[in-house]
């Protein structure tokens, strides 16, 4: 059983609203034996209203000082653990490259959240360009995000991006894309950052986590080792969430453990 869940959010991003408090909480409840935060950090994540509030910036201070409190609260509970999910962009490799140095972080998700400055989110990013050419930028650009920069744990939630598209994950497939997919395994297996199983991909009603199911074969098929698991909860239902066909997919893929960081070091934890 899969008893760690390394992809998780509270309050302190902007996005969501759960107390921290409480996601600890529940994670006892369900049994889970660590859980790592994972808040958001997008410098410079493109607005929609350009006059409307700054989003997806983290008070990194006051989440670390909450963090160290519930950690002691709960030691003896569950093994909290200390990580960002930080917001991948080319123009950003500077500012990450300092932001992550300046804090102890146990783990780093590296995540591609925009595509040319835009969010792919917004229906309005699809005026003007096909399904197919969106989704090959957003695979493009990920892989110029990996080589610019490589100081993370693991790379989100690959194929994100067909969450959002308008025909969401039913014109896709890894073979489809797969001479944009390959760069991107190939970067990770050459850098040691492992890739991420993201299990909101069935809550999003795509039937798979992100990536998908095949991509995730080509990883393995490509010398790829390092597995980590995350349900990307902002909400306490979905702490956890679709872990267990998880992990039978990643058996069925061939995969024998799982990945957990602390202190950006990989511990491997079997699968079954
Ligand atoms: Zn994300
Ligand atoms: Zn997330």
């Amino acid at each position: 059983m899969i008893l760690s869940d390394t992809h998780t959010h509270t309050s302190f991003s902007s996005d969501c609203k759960t107390p921290m408090e409480e996601l600890i909480q529940r994670a006892i409840s369900i049994g889970l034996k660590t859980m790592c935060f994972t808040e958001h950090m997008d410098m410079d994540y493109p607005r929609q209203d350009p006059d409307g509030p700054v989003e997806f910036v983290l008070d990194t201070g006051s989440y670390l000082k909450k963090y160290l409190e519930m950690k002691e609260k709960y030691s003896d509970r569950i093994d909290l653990l200390f990580g960002v999910e930080l917001g991948l962009q080319p123009h950003l490799v500077d500012w990450n490259s300092n932001y992550v140095n300046q804090y102890d972080f146990d783990y780093i998700i590296g995540s591609a959240h925009t595509i040319g400055r835009a969010d792919p989110y917004y229906p309005s990013f699809y005026e003007g360009r096909s399904e197919r050419e969106a989704y090959t930028e957003y695979f493009e650009e990920a892989l110029q995000d990996i080589e610019l920069f490589d100081g993370f744990d693991s790379f989100g939630h690959l194929d994100y991006v067909v969450r959002y598209g308008p025909n969401k994950n039913r014109e896709y497939s890894y073979k489809k894309y797969a001479n944009v997919i390959d760069p991107i395994l190939k970067a990770l297996i050459d850098r040691g950052i492992a890739l991420e199983v993201n299990s909101a991909g069935y809550r999003k009603g795509l039937g798979e986590p992100n990536p998908c199911k095949d991509v995730i074969i080509r990883y393995k098929q490509l010398g790829g080792e390092l597995i980590t698991i995350g349900s990307d909860a902002h909400t306490t239902s979905s702490l956890a969430n679709g872990f267990d066909v998880v992990e039978s997919l990643l058996i069925e893929c061939g995969f024998k453990y799982h990945a957990v960081f602390s202190g950006r070091k990989p511990s491997l934890y079997p699968l079954g």
